[in-house]
């Protein structure tokens, strides 16, 4: 186990405007943000200044072998912004040689030039928020950018993989949108791998409260693909990429050889990771930490993590520890899934209680394992794939009732 978190996530908060299906902690800034003098800049600046006193206030600085810069869209900023973030780390807490430097880019808000000077600031690795290629279903979920741009942004980024000016990039999905029936998603799909990008992420739509997408489901006014629908949306996924030679890693990712995300294994792999920016959450020994979502309130928590010390939990801590059922959870989503002895060892209970969560635990999935949704293998379970993988829920929901009932005496 690492002493010091080596990875570290930086959230940028700034986007055009907010999608309809999204929940996050944004900044919707317009199209102020296009000048230097503009007023959205002055607001980038302003955030930047306190980001920038969040990081130096960490006292147990040690190099990083992963960074992510994530929104938000931070390519809404200015490459020298982003260079001055990386030396800020460069020069501060130093970066592995190798180390990934991960930057999220949305269509339509950089150009090629923006592109050249990311890569010039030490980027190495780009998550491109594509969604759709369908203009259609592009626009009736918020989204800024249209096809065209999406298509030239892979082709760039295509490119200059090709070069091997970056090491990686990732070509970025959301299945089940409003429109998005089979044959779209298909031709999505179909799509997206015309550019050979070496990392595809997938992610299923969610509809969270306070968003566009919420009120008009409550409206009745929304109509998403249905649960069958879904299922074969999530299942030609699977059939389609694995024949393109790509792997399904974790639940929502897939890649060829060698382009997992390093940092979001750091993630899943239950090590400690630091996070900085309005919004975002640490969790750098463990116990998880989320800064205020609300501008105002993220510049008075730095300005007292500044003053009195950092806050307790993100002072030093011998070792990473995660709830057990947390770590259930983050493991089955790897296509490795978990040895479930190890994992019971950490918990340092008796034998004969190691001996009867194990025994309830295992009927609880004796059902899943009947169906083959999950599988064990001696003491390794995992989600077969692809049918486990796309009803993890019902394995997650069960294993949390059994560490519900486990502990609630
Ligand atoms: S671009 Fe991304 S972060 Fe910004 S509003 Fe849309 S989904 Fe949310």
């Amino acid at each position: 186990m690492n002493k010091y978190p080596r990875s570290a996530y930086v959230h940028i908060p700034f986007c055009h405007r907010r999608c309809f299906y999204c929940d996050f902690a944004v900044i919707p800034l317009g199209n102020k943000v296009e000048t230097l003098q503009g007023y959205g800049s002055k607001t980038v600046k302003e955030y930047l200044y306190f980001l920038y006193k969040e990081i130096l206030s960490i006292k147990h600085k040690s190099p990083l072998s992963t960074i992510y810069i994530g929104g938000g869209t931070p390519s809404i900023l200015d490459p020298k912004q982003i260079k001055e973030l990386i030396d800020i780390f460069r020069e501060n807490y130093g970066i592995d040689y190798g180390a990934e430097i991960t930057m999220e880019v949305d269509p339509a808000s950089f150009n090629q030039d923006d592109l050249h000077g990311f890569i010039d600031a030490g980027i190495n690795r780009f998550s491109l928020g594509v969604q759709s290629f369908d203009n259609q279903i592009l626009e009736k979920s918020g989204r800024r950018h249209l096809k065209e741009d999406a298509e030239k942004s892979c082709s760039w980024l295509k490119r200059e993989y090709d070069s091997g000016l970056i090491k990686s990039w990732s070509l970025d999905l959301i299945q089940n949108l409003p429109l998005s029936g089979y044959k779209e998603w298909q031709d999505d799909l179909k799509k997206a791998l015309t550019f050979l990008p070496p990392h595809i992420s997938i992610y299923d739509l969610n509809i969270e409260n306070g968003t566009v997408f919420k009120k008009l489901v409550d409206l009745g006014k929304l109509k998403l693909p249905n649960d069958e629908e879904a299922f074969r949306n999530s299942e030609s996924t699977h059939l389609i990429l694995k024949s393109s030679g790509y792997s399904r890693y974790e639940v929502s990712n897939y890649c060829l050889p060698r382009h997992q995300s390093r940092h979001n294994r750091v993630y899943w792999s239950g090590l400690g990771w630091w996070s900085f920016g309005q919004g975002s959450t640490s969790s750098p020994w463990g116990s998880k930490l989320t800064r205020p979502r609300v501008s105002r309130d993220y510049r008075e928590w730095v300005i007292r993590q500044c003053k009195f010390n950092l806050d307790s939990s993100l002072t030093n801590k011998d070792f990473v520890y995660k709830e057990l059922d947390e770590k259930i959870m983050l493991g089955l989503r790897l296509k490795e899934g978990i040895d479930i002895k190890e994992m019971f060892k950490e918990q340092n209970w008796g034998n004969k209680k190691f001996e009867s969560n194990f025994i309830k635990l295992l009927k609880e999935w004796d059902r899943f394992l009947e169906s083959g949704l999950l599988v064990r293998k001696g003491n390794r379970f995992f989600l077969s794939q692809p049918k486990g993988m796309e009803l993890s829920n019902q394995v997650l929901v069960s294993m949390f009732k059994w560490w519900y009932e486990i502990n609630k005496d």
